[in-house]
């Protein structure tokens, strides 16, 4: 037992905590929970807790079912949501181990994101990462289901009393602090019932960590104010969608930001260019991770801040990557815009970091930022800048992600083909559906 493990083992005593859930995601990014007694502590962090991943989405065959949960004493948090009455709970986030082998399961989202800082620290890198989520909150109708109604109508940072539902983001934001998350900034975004918050940026496995929690957190504590909280990224259509900007920087092991040249235009190292270029090179393939479903891609057009085009800037919004301005050298970072909160937050990290390491050991030449409105370009000009387009449906970028080497050996032989597989399956699912807009269209016309 290590330090942290006991530190554990105390604070259940103490705080006389009952049940202990132990936390893993699959591949689509689900949040998995096995719920034990807390007595059970000691034993699932010396022998692991055994159960039966076969069904599990994306996991194993029947006939290769037993799989182990180590839980990972950094991850430990009580849960604030459940009321102390009938017991309370906390959480651990767990790493997924084959019982056959013994070695990490290479099925489990969190390995293949570790497999990922480990090439990073073997080119003497780690990882720094901070998410962005926005969601919506609407409000549930008499049979307590998801409705897009919302009851606010507030805009971008409006206070109070027109965003009535910033009492829920307090209690959203006092619930994550709760479970120990530095919670950096939050506000309402421009779109009516629309939410933002930022935290602060932490070691990239912490940070996909927390947002595996987020929207389970962000859910629970919205459903007792009697809203829905969605982060299916286009609710509506028209308005913003919901994106999940994702920042990201290296660290040397002396911890100097790898990112960072107070000598250059845009404050961009070397390393921090190629890196950048190599994001924007396997971009396409990055989307099929980053932005996983069907709804993804009604976000990902020309007008609403989100990208469309892949370039960089240190400007604009409508770029695939932003140079945010860093006020000390330790914040020198790029943000991704494309991914959204519907991802698997392990995988598409560990899809950037891949990318993102590739173009420094390429040493790939990063392109000129874009300063003008992108959208505004016609194919011509985007054809004279060079600028690609981000596939524009599900189905294009899981051909993108089945081209790309790099992103597709990211997510490893296991996990690789079993999400290409999902998401081919999702999509040709939504293909064959006849929607209301159609209907609407067709049914009285023809
Ligand atoms: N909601 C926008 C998106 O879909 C982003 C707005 C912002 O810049 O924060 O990405
Ligand atoms: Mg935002
Ligand atoms: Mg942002």
């Amino acid at each position: 037992i290590s330090a942290a493990e006991q530190a554990v083992l105390d604070e259940i005593e103490e705080k006389e905590i009952d049940f202990l859930r132990l936390q893993f995601t699959d591949i689509l990014g689900t949040v998995k929970n096995v719920s034990v007694p807390a007595r059970q502590a000691e034993k699932a962090f010396t022998e692991g807790i055994y159960f039966d991943g076969s069904s599990i989405e994306g996991f194993v065959r029947i006939q290769e079912s037993d799989m182990r949960l180590v839980p990972d004493p950094e991850t430990f948090a009580i849960l604030p949501w459940r009321d102390r009455e009938d017991g309370c709970s906390a959480r651990m986030i767990c790493d997924v181990y084959d019982t056959t082998s013994g070695e990490p399961f290479e099925g489990d989202p969190r390995h293949v994101l570790k497999r990922a800082l480990e090439r990073a620290e073997d080119m003497g890198y780690t990882v720094n990462a901070a998410p962005e989520p926005e969601f919506f909150l609407f409000e549930e109708d008499e049979n307590g289901r998801a409705t897009t109604d919302t009851n606010d109508a507030g805009g971008y940072f409006d206070l109070a009393p027109k965003d009535l539902a910033s009492d829920v983001r307090r209690d959203i934001i006092y619930g994550l602090e709760d479970m120990g998350f530095e919670v950096e900034a939050s506000h309402h975004e421009v779109a009516q019932g629309q939410h933002e918050i930022n935290f602060t940026y932490d070691d990239a496995l912490a940070t996909a960590d927390n947002v595996a929690t987020f929207r389970t957190v962000v859910r629970a504590i919205a459903s007792e104010h009697g809203y829905h909280a969605t982060f299916m990224p286009k609710p509506i259509p028209k308005i913003n969608g919901s994106g999940m900007h994702t920042h990201i920087s290296l660290f040397t092991d002396d911890g100097e930001n790898a990112f960072h040249d107070g000598d250059d235009e845009f404050d961009l190292s070397d390393t921090a260019k190629s890196f950048l270029a190599g994001v924007l090179e396997h971009a396409p393939a990055i989307t099929a991770v980053a932005n996983p479903t069907v709804n993804s891609y009604k976000r990902l057009v020309p007008g609403y801040e989100a990208p469309v085009y892949v370039a960089w800037s240190d400007r604009n919004r409508s770029s695939l990557i932003r140079k945010p301005a860093a006020r000390v050298p330790a914040a020198s970072r790029i943000e991704l815009r494309s991914p959204d909160p519907s991802c698997n937050p392990y995988l598409a990290i560990a899809t950037m970091i891949h990318a993102g390491l590739d173009g420094i050991e390429n040493d790939l030449e990063c392109p000129d930022p874009v300063r003008e409105n992108i959208y505004e370009f016609d194919e011509q000009t985007r054809e004279e800048y060079g600028i690609d387009t981000l596939p524009s449906n599900l189905g294009e970028a899981v051909d993108a992600l089945e081209d790309d080497d790099v992103v597709y050996d990211a997510l490893g032989d296991h996990v690789a083909p079993k999400f290409v597989e999902a998401k081919r399956q999702e999509f040709e699912e939504y293909l064959i559906d006849v929607s209301q807009w159609e209907l609407d269209r067709y049914l009285e016309t023809f």
